[in-house]
């Protein structure tokens, strides 16, 4: 079982099959210098493409692809696919579900980093928590932003700029203090769902502040998606009851 990786979900997902008898690889880009490591096999690097990735899936013939990675990294998702559909790897997307406002919430969606930067152009003091890659979007801003990712980004910075290196789990009250410290009025993130991140938003809730969102790229089509972990591992366990015994190859194939 290949599982693309670089997620919480991922890491879970890994440990859940591991936990169950499978034998699992997981797929890490390598983009994060300290990265937490799943349970199980872990191989480092892209692929080279599509056409890579189907090299691969046809050389090692994994039972079935996880594609677990993160909701915006849309490149390895749509080789996935096109890997996938090459081979006839069963292919399963992973894909958290994303926010949803609620009262008091004073969001608004954008469908690019580029339109981000254009909406809090006349922000004083903006929380930036994008992640480093495409934080360059951002450079021409002139008011202080607040720019936090787990890595140093390699992008050119808005003047003004404060760095913070963190990696979540955050919690509201450490949000909300940081938000006042800085005197942010207004934050920017992406999409990306789940509860690992979220505390940026109950926060910005808290102190009446707008957030602006950027919208997921949509998925590959005729993929089927599931929301969690759980779904994903009865989907691999229904793989393995139809398909147990009639493969042979590396043992993380089963
Ligand atoms: P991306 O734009 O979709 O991918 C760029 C290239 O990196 C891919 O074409 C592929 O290279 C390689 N790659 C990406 N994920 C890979 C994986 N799991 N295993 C092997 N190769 C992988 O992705 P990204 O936005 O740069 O994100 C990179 C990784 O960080 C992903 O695994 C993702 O789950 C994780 N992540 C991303 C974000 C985000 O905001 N984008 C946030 C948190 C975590 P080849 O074409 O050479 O195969």
């Amino acid at each position: 079982m290949l599982v693309l990786g670089g997620t919480g979900e991922a890491r879970r997902l890994a440990a859940a099959l591991v936990a169950g008898g499978a034998d699992v690889l997981s797929s890490l880009a390598g983009r994060v210098a300290d990265p937490v490591l799943p349970e199980g096999g872990v191989r480092v690097g892209g692929f080279g493409g599509a056409d890579g990735l189907a090299g691969w899936l046809a050389e090692h013939r994994p039972r079935a692809l996880v594609d677990a990675t993160h909701p915006f990294a849309a490149r390895i998702t749509a080789s996935a696919a096109a890997a996938a559909a090459r081979t006839g790897v069963p292919l399963l997307r992973l894909q958290r579900p994303g926010w949803t406002p609620g009262p008091g919430d004073r969001w608004t969606y954008v469908d690019s980093l580029a339109e981000a930067a254009g909406a809090v152009r006349d922000a004083g003091s903006v929380l930036l928590t994008t992640g480093r890659q495409g934080v360059g979007a951002f450079a021409g801003l002139t008011g202080r932003v607040l720019v936090r990712s787990v890595d140093p980004p390699g992008e050119p910075l808005p003047a003004r700029a404060v760095l913070l290196l963190a990696r979540g789990p955050f919690a509201v009250d450490d949000e909300v203090a940081l938000m006042r410290e800085h005197r942010v009025d207004v934050v920017v993130t992406k999409d990306s769902g789940g509860a690992m991140t979220e505390a940026k938003l109950v926060a910005a809730r808290e102190l009446g502040l707008p957030v602006v969102l950027v919208r997921r790229p949509p998925l590959p089509a005729g993929v089927p998606v599931v929301a969690t972990v759980e779904e994903a591992v009865s989907w691999t366990n229904r793989l393995r009851r139809t398909r147990a015994g009639t493969e042979d190859g590396p043992s993380w194939n089963r």
